[in-house]
């Protein structure tokens, strides 16, 4: 069911709810006051008539009867029945039409010395009285067609009312509901004309308070989220495609070439060590493309064991300098660290390997010096990387920019690389729950200071 007709349903159910116990409130009280004031009058009657007649030594029934018929007030289809103590009738106001008087009625009339009691449209109002005397069983009825006629015309009313009021109701909870709903209607056709090839359209936002316009700005929001990562994805699958088409292109070319004509062996060699080269470079490519895949898999899924950040870092040292003489790398303990639990991250320690060792490279890589600082450092949570290079520097514009897949600085471009590692180096520190931050001055100095949480006890 739509929204805007729960609305209406509901508005109506209550407003209906309440019209109706006020009207069947109101007719019960009309109806009660209505059944006193006319049992209150047939009271009046009884005393009226006692006091007149029955005080008396004896009873003047003609005069009764030329009282009661000459009574200007008296009410609709009236009549009065008196008994004696015995029980036997001595008037009746009208003969023949009488208001059956049972003999336990009588008793109890008695008894209580007065009663109240209905009879077809007739209602009785009996007293016991005592003149000087004797003592006297007086019955008072009468139909209140009046007063039922007042309270047929108030039901009326009140059934007119209910249905007029939950009509109003159900027009103007309709029209207000749909009303108010409209800008969602609104979001929701401009967002089925949104896909992916018009992914820079935004929704209208509105007044920029309500919720409504709270929901367009989060959906806008969550549009540009999406467009950048499509424009990313996009220029990911375009780079990468590039990247290897490039290698094979050259190698295809280099061997076409060779087998052209008859070479020498010096030559063979040559063009084999090139295409050799050519495959490593494609070899790393693909191999940092499955890591970063691998990245985005599940944390569960990466296996997380207790990694000694030290170990690595030693292991790296001692790697690198066998593959690059030339690079000089130099690790420092900042603190002295108390307890092994100082130096242990929670991890994967081939994921966290390859993210240092990204770091190290590229300061080696990108510094004249080939030399980069590593400092070790720790706090009460974390576990504090510091790699620092004197080379050519990142300007400041494109410091957010090196974390993405295959961008290259302009002053880099003179160095082998594909602009893959910082990508996946970031998806790794990521995944455990790291943060990397970046000082740098072009041409001066780089710093890359990695912080990644210490392994604790309540660490899963
Ligand atoms: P690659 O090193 O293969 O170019 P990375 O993803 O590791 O790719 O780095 C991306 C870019 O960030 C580099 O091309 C370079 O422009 C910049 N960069 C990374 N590290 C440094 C550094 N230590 N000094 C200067 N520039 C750096």
């Amino acid at each position: 069911m739509q929204i805007k007709t729960r609305l209406t349903l509901l508005f109506i159910t209550i407003v209906a709810l309440t019209v109706l116990i006020s009207s069947v409130f109101i007719y019960i009280s009309s109806a009660e006051y209505r059944a006193s004031e006319f049992y209150e009058r047939l009271e009046k009657k009884t005393n009226v008539l006692a006091h007149v007649l029955l005080d008396e030594d004896e009873i003047d029934l003609k005069l009764l009867n030329l009282l009661e018929r000459a009574n200007p007030v008296s009410l609709p289809d009236e009549q009065v029945q008196i008994f004696d103590g015995e029980g036997k009738k001595v008037y009746s106001s009208r003969p023949g039409f009488e208001i059956p008087i049972s003999k336990s009625l009588k008793i109890n009339l008695n008894k209580e010395s007065e009663l109240k009691f209905s009879y077809k449209l007739f209602e009785v109002y009996g007293v016991k009285y005592k003149s000087k005397a004797a003592e006297y069983l007086i019955f008072a009825g009468a139909v209140d067609k009046f007063g039922f006629s007042k309270l047929k015309n108030l039901r009326n009313i009140l059934i007119i009312n209910f249905i007029a009021i939950v009509l109003i109701i159900a027009i103007v909870a309709w029209f207000f509901s749909a009303k108010a709903l409209s800008p969602i209607s609104k979001i929701i056709g401009q967002v089925e004309n949104i896909s992916e090839n018009n992914l820079n359209q935004r929704l209208d936002e509105g007044n920029k308070t309500d919720e409504i316009a709270k929901l367009a700005l989060t959906f806008n929001k969550m549009l540009e989220r999406l467009e950048l990562a499509f424009i990313l994805q996009k220029n990911f699958v375009a780079n990468a495609s590039h990247e290897l088409r490039t290698p094979l292109t050259a190698m295809t070319g280099q061997l076409e070439v060779l087998l052209m004509n008859e070479r020498s062996i010096e030559e063979y060699k040559d063009k084999t060590n090139s295409v050799l080269d050519d495959i490593r470079n494609l070899s790393i490519i693909c191999n940092r493309l499955l890591l970063l895949a691998q990245t985005n898999a599940d944390r569960k899924d990466l296996n997380f064991q207790n990694v000694r950040a030290d170990d690595l870092l030693w292991q790296i040292q001692n790697e690198i300098v066998k593959l690059h003489p030339q690079y000089n790398v130099n690790v420092q303990f900042i603190k002295i660290p108390e307890s092994e639990d100082d130096l242990t991250i929670l991890g994967n320690a081939h994921l966290l390997k390859t993210a240092f060792n990204n770091f190290i490279e590229n300061g080696c890589k990108f510094s004249k010096n080939n030399t980069v600082n590593v400092e070790f450092d720790f706090d009460e949570r974390d576990i504090l990387i510091s790699f620092k290079d004197k080379g050519i520097g990142i300007s400041k514009a494109d410091l957010e920019l090196i974390f993405q897949p295959f961008y290259r600085t302009k002053n880099a471009l003179s160095f082998p690389g594909h602009g893959l590692g910082l990508s996946l180096t970031e998806k790794i520190i990521n995944i455990h729950q790291g943060k990397i931050e970046v000082i740098s001055e072009p041409k001066k100095f780089t710093t890359f200071i990695v912080s990644l949480p210490k392994k604790t006890k309540d660490t899963h």
